[in-house]
């Protein structure tokens, strides 16, 4: 299994921002985290990538404990945080250089990036400052930062928030790419998303799972994600 979660919990104070969640994600599987703002979703991913604790339950990216094992599970993930904090001052290289030395990916380090550079479509931007970028190329440069260790799960939080409609096809396309080879959780609060992108969906609301099935079967045709709320029956 390459995310198992086992009744998670996290209060921040005395507000519980997830009730007991459980979940299972199969290798090779591109699994969507529906649900509205505040749902959780952040927090579940923060959580999976060693960010911040649980208060109580039990998570594994690839059969290692996120509380015992959580250097092994930091090397199994390629975690992308929800709006994508970059440097705006570096050079697209010489920022996926500094990422590569984080990681410490000493051979061949120059071909990976230049690799992940024409993976994610940045060729013709790579010399660029990352301020100097539009929203859908910084988004590239999120992704290819996430590659560059070739991890085997990603853990993308809202990766398409923000971007024009263009943008939005040139990612999801990149993404489906990218999953072809990977494990992928991606979070969003767009249900078109979920359609256009993952054959099963998990969705959250209010710290809690409320379905977790094929994509299909949970849109149905729903046009809203309160549709589909209505028609839950767990
Ligand atoms: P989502 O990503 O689905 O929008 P979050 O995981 O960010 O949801 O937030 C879930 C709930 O936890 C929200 O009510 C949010 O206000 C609260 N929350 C998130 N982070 C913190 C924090 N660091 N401190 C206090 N409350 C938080
Ligand atoms: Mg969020």
């Amino acid at each position: 299994m390459s995310i198992t979660v086992k009744n998670i919990s996290k209060f921040y104070g005395s507000q519980k921002a997830l009730d007991n969640v459980s979940f299972q994600i199969n290798p090779g599987e591109i699994c969507g985290f529906l649900g509205p703002n505040g749902a959780g979703k952040s927090t579940m991913m923060k959580i999976l990538c060693c960010f911040i604790p649980p208060s109580s339950g039990e998570a594994g990216i690839c059969g290692f404990d996120i509380t015992e094992q959580s250097i092994d599970v930091r090397r199994k993930i390629g975690y992308l945080p929800e709006n994508n904090p970059l440097y705006l001052d570096m050079y697209v290289r010489e920022y996926l250089g500094f990422i590569a030395g984080i990681h410490k990916i000493k051979i061949k380090a120059d071909q990976r990036i230049s690799e992940m550079i024409a993976l994610t479509g940045l060729s013709i931007e790579q010399n660029k400052k990352i301020g100097a970028l539009s929203k859908g190329y910084r988004q590239r440069v999120g992704l290819a930062q996430v590659l560059l260790h070739d991890p085997e799960v990603l853990i993308l939080d809202e990766p398409t928030s923000g971007l024009d409609p263009n943008q939005l096809i040139e990612i999801r396309n990149l993404i489906l790419t990218i999953g072809k080879e990977k494990t992928v959780m991606l979070s969003t609060h767009i249900m078109q998303e979920v359609e256009a992108i993952c054959d099963r969906t998990i969705i959250i609301n209010k710290g809690k799972i409320v379905a977790d099935d094929k994509t299909k079967n949970l849109i149905q045709g729903h046009n809203k994600l309160e549709e589909v709320f209505q028609n839950l029956t767990i």
